[in-house]
């Protein structure tokens, strides 16, 4: 019977990174999908700076950057022409090293996660579907269809449901969805066209209930028109073809088709599961929630319940911690999904609401307080990190302590930089280890050493201040390079109580 560490059930985004952090980190992992080959269309487009972040561990954030399009403003539309520009290409200045809005089609995304995952050796076993599993105490034991329709039985220490929304993983756990069905039915549509909204920005419409927004891609004249329907035309979504819509985007946004590459309508719920995570099962990305894809938060936030869960299996499977620690993935990731739902539903049903005060704010007072909105740096600054996942944390959750400057144990490590260098540079080793801005102790100094636990001491400067980080003291940083502890003094027996507290023998490990 083959045996893995983790046996990763779909090939998306999701199960592709969760693959490549654990073949990183020297895990043993099995890759199946049900499909022949990947999938060919564009679906998700933007990947937000934290994803980009996250990507400089695997060395993939420079090459998403060089593919992908770079958006360098938003215009929103009313009754046929650009009433508010709003600039993005340094939205996010001084924040992250990713202050933009990075466009990335899903398919070509995906090519680069598998081409890099070959690179460890790995390829993504096609045409293999898993049927069922069960757990038996120290394993899982899953029944595979193979290419040729044969079935096998295989062994993994643990299963890893990145299988999409309609999830035989969730299935099998008997693991309630609860949540509801938006009653608007999403278009994509992959064009080759030529217009005012073609000149590489994104372009939203707001004259009615009904959503338009004009993606750019790279590429002359390429764009993704995403839109909604309702009325009787929802009813029979199946039948819904390009022509049916395609006058809209004409009308109001002047788009001038010359080739439409791919259409397709699908409907969109707003769904979270009641668990991540059962014994040796986990649920992450499509198959764990699901939501309107307003704010291009989906396929980034599976990519995070990935990085988050992978460190997590690392350390268990390699003796560098207790399984009690497994337990933390879905407290830490089930608190976010469950406010995106929210969030994302709240925004969705303005965006799309019917009846005269609802056009009346779309098309009269948006165009007016949008500028205003965007001419103030705190608004700005807000939605930038709202809508880039930076200010995603686990404060006050179980593997978070303390507070330090304005940083509190489960943020994310703030980003500062100046002429004379950059604190992300060492979070590129996907490891445990201690910042110190400022001076510190002679006894933390010995302490890191004599535990193989890296130390990095910045000389105090500006730009630290200005990040919101504490002088001296330490910052605890895990593998994800979440903020574990922020503590003010300089005494290590901080660190060796957090790790014995949490079954922890980060030093140990096997890779
Ligand atoms: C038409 C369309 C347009 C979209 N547009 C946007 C957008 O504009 N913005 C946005 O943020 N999101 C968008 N999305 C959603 C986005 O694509 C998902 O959030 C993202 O793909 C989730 O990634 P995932 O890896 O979790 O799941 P998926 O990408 O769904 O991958 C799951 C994989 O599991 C495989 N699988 C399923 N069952 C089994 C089994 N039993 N055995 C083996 N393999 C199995 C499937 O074949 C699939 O490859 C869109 C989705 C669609 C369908």
């Amino acid at each position: 019977m083959q045996r893995s560490d983790v046996l990763i059930t779909g090939a998306g985004p999701t199960g592709l990174v969760l693959a490549l952090w654990l073949s990183k980190l020297g895990i043993r992992v099995r890759i199946i999908d049900k499909t022949s080959a990947p999938g060919t269309t564009s679906r998700a487009l933007a990947v937000q700076a934290r994803t980009l972040e996250l990507y400089r561990q695997l060395d993939l954030a420079d090459a998403v950057v060089k593919k992908g399009h770079r958006v360098a403003a938003a215009n929103f539309w009313v009754k046929g022409a650009p009433v508010t520009r709003l600039p993005l290409s340094r939205v996010g200045e001084g924040l992250t090293p990713y202050a933009f809005l990075e466009i990335f089609p899903q398919d070509e995304h995906e090519r680069l996660l598998i081409d890099r995952l070959e690179t460890f050796g790995i390829t993504v076993e096609r045409n293999t579907e898993l049927l069922g599993f069960e757990e038996t105490g120290d394993d899982i034991i899953a029944t595979l269809r193979l290419p040729d329709g044969q079935q096998e039985i295989c062994q993994a220490c643990y299963l890893a449901g990145c299988d999409g929304a309609r999830s035989i993983v969730r299935k099998t756990l008997d693991t309630g969805f609860p949540g509801g069905t938006y009653q608007q039915v999403f278009y994509v549509a992959d064009v080759q066209a030529s217009g005012p909204t073609f000149n590489g920005e994104l372009h939203l419409d707001l004259d009615e209930a009904d959503f338009l927004a004009v993606f750019p891609l790279a590429g002359e004249g390429r764009a993704r028109l995403i839109g909604t329907v309702r009325d009787e035309r929802a009813e029979h979504a199946e039948g819904l073809r390009f022509e049916d819509v395609s006058s809209r985007a004409i009308e109001h946004m002047k788009v001038k088709i010359e080739q439409l590459n791919w259409f397709s309508t699908y409907r969109v719920h707003h769904r979270v599961a009641d668990h991540f995570r059962t014994g040796r099962a986990f649920l992450l990305g499509d198959a764990a929630h699901v939501h309107s894809p307003a704010g291009g938060q989906g396929m980034n936030t599976g990519i995070g319940d990935a990085i988050n869960l992978a460190w997590k299996l690392a350390a268990v499977l390699s003796g560098g911690a207790e399984a009690k620690l497994l337990a933390t993935y879905e407290t830490e990731r089930i608190a976010f999904a469950r406010k995106l739902v929210a969030t994302t539903d709240r925004v969705f049903t303005f965006v799309t609401a019917e009846g005269r005060m609802a056009d009346l704010l779309r098309t009269r007072l948006a165009p007016f307080l949008l500028p205003k909105m965007a001419s103030f740096e705190t608004s700005r600054e807000f939605l930038f990190r709202t809508v880039s996942q930076i200010t995603l944390n686990y404060r006050g959750m179980p593997l978070s302590r303390g507070v330090a400057g304005h940083v509190h144990g489960g943020d994310r490590l703030p980003w500062a930089h100046d002429g004379e260098g950059d604190n992300f540079e060492p979070l590129k080793c996907p490891t445990w280890q201690v910042h110190v801005y400022g001076d510190t102790s002679d006894e933390m100094i010995a302490w890191c050493h004599e535990h193989h636990l890296p130390l990095h001491v910045f000389d105090w400067r500006p730009a630290f201040e200005t990040a919101g980080l504490g002088r001296n003291g330490f910052y605890l940083l895990r593998p994800d390079t979440y903020v574990a502890i922020a503590e003010t003094c300089s005494d290590p027996k901080v660190i060796a109580r957090y790790f014995r507290d949490h079954g922890i023998r980060p030093f140990f490990g096997r890779s």
